[in-house]
């Protein structure tokens, strides 16, 4: 279960702009976020999906993605940003519980369940990580994913 952030953020991306060619994804990084995860890769490539698919499900006139991998001492914060719909301020708090959608009739044009947030959330509170959003309704939304970074001195 040890997983190289950074790679994987890069695969899933490289998918992303195979998949959705008329999108515009951007990648930051830096040499520190070459990090070893204590994460199952298949976790953190399920947590990653969940949250870009949101962010190419909901956008709207400009199909732009942008993700980031920053770290600090203790955690390693993967940002995807959108600049599609936004979320309305007291539904923010709700997404990541099951079945939660905010527009309900939009289930059925957008597709969905209500469920990928709360599987991406339970996945993260797992590992001790956190996630959380930041939106403006009609502007967009980031998502924030901080998952803790292994001592390399700690044993398995
Ligand atoms: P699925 O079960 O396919 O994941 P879903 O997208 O409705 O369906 P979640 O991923 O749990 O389910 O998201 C819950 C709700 O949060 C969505 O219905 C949507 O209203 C809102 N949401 C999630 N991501 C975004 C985003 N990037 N921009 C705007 N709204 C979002």
């Amino acid at each position: 279960e040890r997983t190289n952030a950074k790679e994987v953020v890069h695969q899933i991306v490289n998918n992303f702009r195979m998949i959705y060619p008329e999108f515009v994804f951007t990648l930051d990084d830096d040499l520190y976020s070459e990090k070893i995860l204590k994460i199952y890769r298949n976790h953190f490539e399920q947590i990653l999906i969940i949250v870009m698919d949101n962010a190419v499900k909901y956008s709207t006139d400009r199909k732009e993605v942008h993700i980031s991998i920053s770290t600090n001492l203790k955690e390693l914060e993967i940002a995807i940003q959108d600049f599609g719909e936004g979320i309305p301020p007291e539904d923010v708090s709700r997404i990541f519980h099951r079945f939660y959608r905010v527009d309900k009739a939009r289930a059925r044009t957008k597709g969905g369940n209500g469920l990928g947030l709360s599987i991406a959330s339970k996945l993260i509170d797992s590992y001790k990580g956190r996630i959380f959003a930041e939106s403006s309704l009609g502007k967009g939304t980031i998502f924030r994913i901080f998952i803790p970074i292994q001592n390399t001195d700690e044993k398995e």
